[in-house]
């Protein structure tokens, strides 16, 4: 079985192929620019790497583009678009619905509903979806929800402490980087060979957020309602005082919504830096003496201990600590600022690990009686493993209705 599985950002489309047999990965690749005359569009496979530039105006074209060229005679890792089992999306929020789904009429619905909930990322899923619906209806396509490996976490964790009847309207912490999370979960739970772990797994990338795991299942998450809270982000605030909203308002003169606009794409670590949403340029412009770039990575790490705490308290200690994401599999500076100071706690980061750590390694020293590990998280093959389960459980279904039939 074949599964496609799609990332997608605003203006790019980045995906994996997957022979679920053997699980193995027979294509990689991305669209980037989408929209623009500068598309380029790139696949790597076994047999080395392919290029295209040619103008690409939109999503579903942007998929179109990739299974011309994965069915081409160049590549050829399908036979045909009916090789491909099903694309499956990393969706993110839906008003109402969490899980695996085919995309259908009412899941489109309900994700379009929080369009405003998730601005950066439901609108180019939502679209993208469509297009493809209408252009390759033969194609079934799979949403697997970033809040689905959220739904064990219990009401104490999960309610904000507003009117009951505000559940009524999905107001609660919904978490999200559910695929992340469980497989570093499942990932952890194969290399320390254990099903029993306590863990707190820290997924810090372009949007950053700890899990508490207790036995495989999420406790807690530091994403509450929507994908803007929590720690803070590239772009985009975490946690906030929603009464401040009105000052900014009255101060600046701005309308509601621009003033959520700008707490959604004009804060986090580029907003109090200044300087750049990604973690690269701070580390460089802090070295060169940055002191607003220095803070905002203070500020960064601040809000990781502060739920790094909270989780330890939660799950009384941990077995280990994971490190994953762009930042969190990347930046050793961060890594040692989260965990500097905590011997009271047992941990102890080792520096020269830390520093030469790459892929998936250890970064303890031989007195921490916690694991410190770093993990690159692999979310593509949760999804794509979703997606196969539901095609499986379809299947199953139907042939068991032909049977009573
Ligand atoms: P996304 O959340 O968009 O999937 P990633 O998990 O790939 O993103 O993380 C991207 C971020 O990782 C970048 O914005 C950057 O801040 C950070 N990053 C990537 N490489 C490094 C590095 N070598 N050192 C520090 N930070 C890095």
């Amino acid at each position: 079985m074949k599964v496609l599985v799609a990332n997608l950002g605003s203006t790019s489309f980045k995906f994996r192929l997957f022979d679920m047999d053997g699980e193995r990965v027979i294509a990689r690749g991305a669209v980037e620019r989408i929209g623009s005359k500068q598309s380029r569009s790139s696949i790597q496979t076994d047999r080395g790497r392919h290029e295209v530039e040619r103008p690409v105006r939109d999503h579903a074209e942007a998929v179109s583009t990739c299974l011309d060229l994965l069915t081409g005679p160049e590549i050829g890792v399908l036979s045909d678009t009916g090789d491909l089992a099903a694309i499956g999306f990393k969706a993110v929020h839906a008003d109402g619905l969490t899980g695996v789904h085919r995309v259908d009429d009412e899941v489109l619905a309900r994700m379009e509903a929080f369009n405003d909930v998730a601005p950066a990322h439901n609108p180019p899923y939502v679209r993208a979806m469509r297009l493809l619906g209408q252009r390759l209806p033969e194609i079934p396509l799979v949403a697997a929800f970033e809040t689905a490996f959220h739904e064990t976490i219990a009401p104490a964790q999960r309610l904000y402490a507003v009117p009951r009847q505000w559940a009524e309207y999905g107001i609660r912490r919904w978490g999200f980087h559910g695929a992340s999370h469980r497989y570093l979960a499942e990932r952890m739970a194969n290399l320390l060979d254990r099903p029993d772990l306590k863990l707190v797994t820290c997924h810090l990338g372009g949007s950053s957020s700890l899990c508490a795991i207790r036995h495989g299942q999420s406790v807690a998450n530091s994403l509450g309602m929507s994908p803007q809270t929590g720690l803070p982000h590239n772009n985009r605030v975490g946690d906030f005082d929603p009464f401040a909203i009105r000052v900014v308002m009255r101060r600046s003169g701005k309308s509601f919504d621009e003033v959520l606009d700008q707490l959604a794409t004009g804060s986090g670590l580029l907003g109090l830096s200044g300087v750049s949403n990604d973690v690269r340029d701070l580390e460089r412009a802090a070295a060169e003496g940055n002191s607003a770039a220095q803070q905002a990575i203070d500020v960064l790490v601040a809000s990781i201990r502060h739920y790094l705490g909270a989780y330890l308290l939660l799950l009384n200690g941990a077995d280990a600590i994971v490190f994953s994401g762009g930042i969190g599999e990347n930046s050793p500076t961060i890594r040692a600022a989260v965990c500097a100071e905590l011997d009271w706690f047992g941990i102890e980061i080792d520096s020269r690990r830390n520093a030469e750590a790459t892929g998936e390694a250890t970064i303890h020293g031989p007195r921490s009686r916690v694991a410190l590990w770093v993990v690159p998280t692999n979310e593509e093959l949760i999804v794509a493993r979703q997606v196969k389960e539901l095609l499986e459980r379809e299947r199953k279904t139907k042939t068991a209705q032909r049977g009573e039939g």
